[in-house]
């Protein structure tokens, strides 16, 4: 029984997250999913992205000092974030880096790289002037 809500709810903040590109934080997409589970409590909704993210059918978006936010998008792409509201927009396609980057990474054995740029939005832009 406790199964099948899961699978239910896990489908529906799937669904969610595929339908947005604002790679919304858990409480976002808490609050996108409220009104077709009404029940369901923030907690439920992070174990689901949690579990969804290391499964590999959704993205994480991590950095340090940032909140989390989640991706449904698995087409390869890069990220740029809003230094001023934090927003997250889409780069396709994903700058290629050279194929004769290799860091100095003493002790780790360097497997790939995420990167991130960092801009101002639109709406962060107009605030500033
Ligand atoms: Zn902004
Ligand atoms: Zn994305």
């Amino acid at each position: 029984m406790i199964q099948t809500r899961m699978t239910k709810q896990r489908a529906v903040i799937l669904d969610a997250l595929r339908h947005v590109t604002s790679h919304p934080t858990a409480d976002e997409v808490y609050s996108m999913v409220r009104n077709k589970l009404p029940h369901i409590s923030l907690g439920t909704v992070y174990r689901n992205l949690e579990y969804l993210s290391s499964s590999g059918t959704i993205r994480r978006l991590e950095r340090a000092g940032q909140q989390m936010r989640f991706d449904g998008n698995m087409a390869p792409h890069q990220h740029i974030r809003c230094q001023g509201c934090g927003m997250v927009g889409d780069i396709f396609p994903p700058v290629e880096l050279p194929a004769c980057t290799k860091p100095n990474a003493p002790g780790f054995d360097v497997l790939s790289v995420d990167i991130e740029f960092v801009g101002v939005c639109h709406a962060c832009q107009e605030k500033r002037q």
